[in-house]
């Protein structure tokens, strides 16, 4: 039997196809890199399902690309080498809300606008932690890869939040990994051997994550945002110091654009929270008091009358870049995300405004502080997608904001394959190693989106 009808026998004709039209979509992501080629889409609705493909595809030593929303711009779900794009958005249910435990474990094809509408609607008083990135994006997709969320200044990275998961390994193993694996209930990741490392940050490429565990956290009743701007750069990285320090926030970002002129500042957008009106009042005050006293505060304006169309832009989970990058018109949006250390926020600053100009862009920033201990620092581009010329040149931006990132001693956040090898370039020989033989073990035959962290 050809490969396309052992597809077919596994999820039914429906569910597999081998359609130029249909992989045409599968075969570029929305960001600036190169389409390239898919030869089956399939979509499992069971873990069995994606065990049998797995399988069948580690007999064959057919190529497997995992896909969830697939919107990281770093076409991390293009596969480099043909063969399945494995779509998980079918397997879309919501399992369990442990509202005490506070855990969701869920499918990897339920979105963050699913349980973000889920939570609303039957646990109001837990939220989890929701990018930016349009709501169609996975919650597993954004975890495996590290993301970030609108709590992500308090409670951390999301991939922090992961419980555990259950995975198929590329020899088609079903592994339950964290507390799930000892007890029926998911609410911790240890004491244990830390496994879910082997999954996290690996882009797909040592196995299937087909559930997971993830943390969910009080929903205050009230929240507020306060602006604060400042034109002084180099007193960025001390400013995000001293917010940081006071432990009050729920969210953090700083953003910035050359034009229209007004927001042609140094904006920290501060997002305050609490379950009772006072709490609200006691930290606005204690943030209006530290600008006005640490030593370079007295450079930082309060803006008193914030918009209130930027302030509901500011308040709305997800908030700012969603709305800001505008596919439908057309229109193309990239970033890097750079995941740099506090004291170098300021130097980054400048150096992304000298690579915007050097492309003939308008700088527009948009920063999440992550806990008090790092940022993510996106270097923005726009561009128009039926200009190559224009999408060549954002290529060469990105790679130089890559390349300053690491220069910086900072980390490049979910980088397209040129990126990875970027990082193993610089990256310990030794544990460059420790990464080739994990890979080996774990998958053989290199069945799990090649190209991804790939060491000769
Ligand atoms: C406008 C905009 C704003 C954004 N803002 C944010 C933000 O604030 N915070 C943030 O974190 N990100 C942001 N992003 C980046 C990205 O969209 C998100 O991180 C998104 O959540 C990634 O999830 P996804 O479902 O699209 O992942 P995908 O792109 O589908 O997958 C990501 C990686 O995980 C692998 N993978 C997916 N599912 C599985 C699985 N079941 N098993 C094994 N491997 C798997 C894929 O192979 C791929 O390597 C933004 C993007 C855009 C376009």
């Amino acid at each position: 039997m050809d490969i396309s009808s052992q597809l077919i026998e596994i999820v039914g004709k429906d569910r597999i196809s081998n359609n130029p039209e249909e992989l045409f979509i599968y075969s570029r992501d929305s960001g600036a890199q190169v389409p390239r080629q898919v030869d089956y889409v399939v979509m499992p609705k069971t873990v069995q399902e994606v065990r049998r493909v797995v399988l069948l595809a580690n007999q064959e030593k057919i190529p497997i690309t995992p896909l969830g929303g697939g919107f990281t711009l770093s076409a991390l779900v293009v596969p480099n080498q043909g063969g399945i794009v494995l779509d998980m958005k079918k397997m879309d249910r919501i399992i369990e809300v442990n509202e005490i435990n506070r855990y969701a474990l869920i499918e990897p094809g339920v979105s963050q606008g699913a349980l973000q509408s889920h939570l609303k609607k039957h646990h109001p008083h837990l939220q989890h932690s929701t990018p930016e990135a349009p709501p169609t994006v996975t919650v597993v997709g954004n975890a495996l890869i590290q993301g970030h969320g609108h709590i992500s200044p308090r409670y951390g990275v999301n991939s922090d939040m992961v419980n555990g998961m259950e995975v198929v390994l590329p020899t088609g193993e079903v592994c339950k990994i964290g507390s799930g694996s000892v007890s029926p209930s998911w609410f911790t990741r240890g004491p244990l051997p830390d496994l879910p490392g082997l999954f996290i940050g690996w882009f797909g490429t040592t196995g299937v994550v087909t559930k997971l565990s993830m943390k969910l956290f009080p929903k205050p009743a009230y929240r507020e945002v306060m602006a604060f701007y400042t034109d002084d750069i180099d007193l960025i990285s001390e400013g995000i110091f001293e917010v940081t320090q006071l432990d009050l926030l729920e969210d953090f970002f700083l953003i910035s654009q050359e034009k229209p002129d007004w927001m042609d500042h140094v904006f920290f957008i501060i997002i305050i929270s609490g379950h009772f009106e006072e709490e609200i009042e006691f930290k606005k005050n204690v943030f209006k008091r530290l600008f006005r006293e640490f030593k370079g505060g007295g450079k930082f304006t309060f803006v008193e009358d914030l918009h209130p169309s930027l302030e509901k832009r500011f308040l709305d989970v997800p908030p700012l870049a969603a709305l800001a990058a505008d596919f439908r018109k057309g229109g193309g949006f990239e970033y890097t995300g750079a995941i740099l250390p506090i004291d170098k926020v300021s130097e980054a600053w400048k150096k992304g405004i000298e690579i915007s100009h050097k492309y003939g862009m308008v700088c527009s920033y948009v920063h999440q502080v992550l806990l008090g201990h790092s940022v993510m620092f996106g270097f923005n581009y726009s561009f128009n997608r039926a200009d190559e010329e224009d999408i060549e040149k954002t290529r060469k931006a990105l790679e130089e904001s890559n390349q300053v990132t690491l220069d910086l001693g900072g980390m490049i956040w979910k980088g397209e394959v040129d990126a990875q090898q970027m990082t193993l370039e610089r990256m310990d020989p030794n544990t460059v190693q420790l990464i080739k033989r994990v890979k080996k073990l774990l998958d053989p035959n290199g069945i799990m989106n090649p190209g991804n962290w790939e060491i000769d």
